[in-house]
């Protein structure tokens, strides 16, 4: 099997769940594919469980996403006590909305309509709330039945090595997604798994490493990426929600000039949003390549390939290849001045890496920077 067909087998599986089964069913599909040997390295995790689930509108079943994690039975009139929101603009304002609502006396339950797409947007664990394919109006009666759960599970995430050597360039993307979970993440998987079959025989001065991640969704973001071994770790390059035809390209400081390999959106401090992170807590140069582009059909039912996806697919690889070239020629010791002298640059003067850049809401600083 090629990477095409590796993905094509995965999205047909459908949803799956940082933890589950189906995830685990993927890993074994990229397992199966690959002509060489590959480690697990075992992640402890939570998967979370929907054994039953239901909306109803004036007693009719209507199709409708449940919001992770939230639970419960209510039932009551849309319009009142069942609120009824339309998509906000960003998928980082459900949360806050769910959760200013939740707060809100008597209020039983929410219904998110987006153009009738199905979505899964984490939130926190609460009142039963839903993505719903149909418009709801006031006055209907809804009830939402949801029976689920977060539950402890195991897991494991898959590196290959592609070369050793003393430290490495990982290139890694997450293999959970939530509904068909095509541009994230499962087309970075065949990024890197196209990216594997040219690098037969890679021939470089530094090792290179693929990872595939279990459980980066989840209640926090990117529980098998923080318990990968990172040691010896040079660089690394996260794959997540990637999407015709540009880059974001999300990195600590010390990467910023490597952007110009790419088809280039905008180059930004890094986000805490994807496993490139954990990497970076621990004091590595760190880099996730995005697209905010993919916003329309984020966590969606929606999110399924398209005709430009192959020939981005290419050219994503070709520039993934300059950038493992350019990095296997600098040193760590080069990239390290790099960071300390723009962390300078903001105010801060810092004696090491390791968890110097915090996240602050949906950004990252320098810790002590204004
Ligand atoms: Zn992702």
């Amino acid at each position: 099997m090629n990477g095409k067909e590796v993905v094509e087998r995965a999205l047909s599986l459908g949803e799956a769940v940082h933890g589950s089964e189906k995830e685990k069913a993927i890993l074994k599909l990229i397992e199966e594919s690959l002509d060489r040997e590959v480690k697990r390295v075992p992640v402890r995790t939570k998967v979370w469980e929907v054994k039953e689930f239901h909306v109803r509108v004036n007693g009719r079943e209507v199709e409708a996403s449940l919001l992770p994690y939230t639970q419960g039975y209510a039932e009551g009139v849309a319009g009142k006590d069942v609120v009824l929101l339309d998509m906000p603009s960003h998928p980082f304002e459900v949360k806050p909305l769910y959760e200013g609502l939740m707060n809100r006396e008597g209020v039983k339950a929410a219904l998110i309509y987006d153009s009738g797409k199905l979505r899964r947007i984490a939130v926190s664990v609460g009142k039963p709330s839903a993505f719903v394919r149909e418009r709801v109006r006031e006055g209907d009666k809804v009830d939402v039945e949801a029976d689920a759960y977060l539950k402890d599970a195991e897991s494991y995430n898959l590196e290959v090595t592609v070369q050793e050597g003393e430290s490495y360039i990982v290139l890694g993307a997450h293999v959970d997604h939530w509904l068909s979970g095509y541009h994230d993440n499962l087309f970075s998987v065949e990024i890197l798994l196209d990216l594997l079959d040219q690098l037969k025989r890679p021939n470089l001065k530094r090792g290179l490493k693929v990872v595939f991640f279990s459980s980066e969704e989840g209640p926090r973001c990117c529980t098998g990426s923080f318990q990968h071994p990172k040691e010896d770790t040079h660089v690394m390059i996260s794959l997540d929600a990637l999407f015709p035809s540009r880059v974001v390209f999300s990195a600590t400081p010390d990467l910023w000039r490597y952007s110009e390999l790419f088809s280039l959106k905008r180059v930004e401090m890094t986000t805490p949003f994807s496993d490139h992170f954990a990497f970076v807590t621990e004091g590595h140069p760190g880099v996730v390549l995005y697209n905010d582009d993919l916003i329309p059909y984020y966590h969606s039912d929606a999110d399924l390939p398209n005709e430009t996806d192959e020939a981005f697919k290419r050219e994503m690889t070709a520039s993934l290849l300059r950038f493992v070239k350019a990095l296997e020629s600098v040193s760590r010791v080069e990239l390290d001045e790099s960071f300390f002298r723009f962390a300078e640059s903001r105010g801060v003067k810092l004696k090491e890496r390791r968890g110097a850049l915090v996240p602050y809401g949906l950004v990252t600083k320098f810790r002590g920077e204004r």
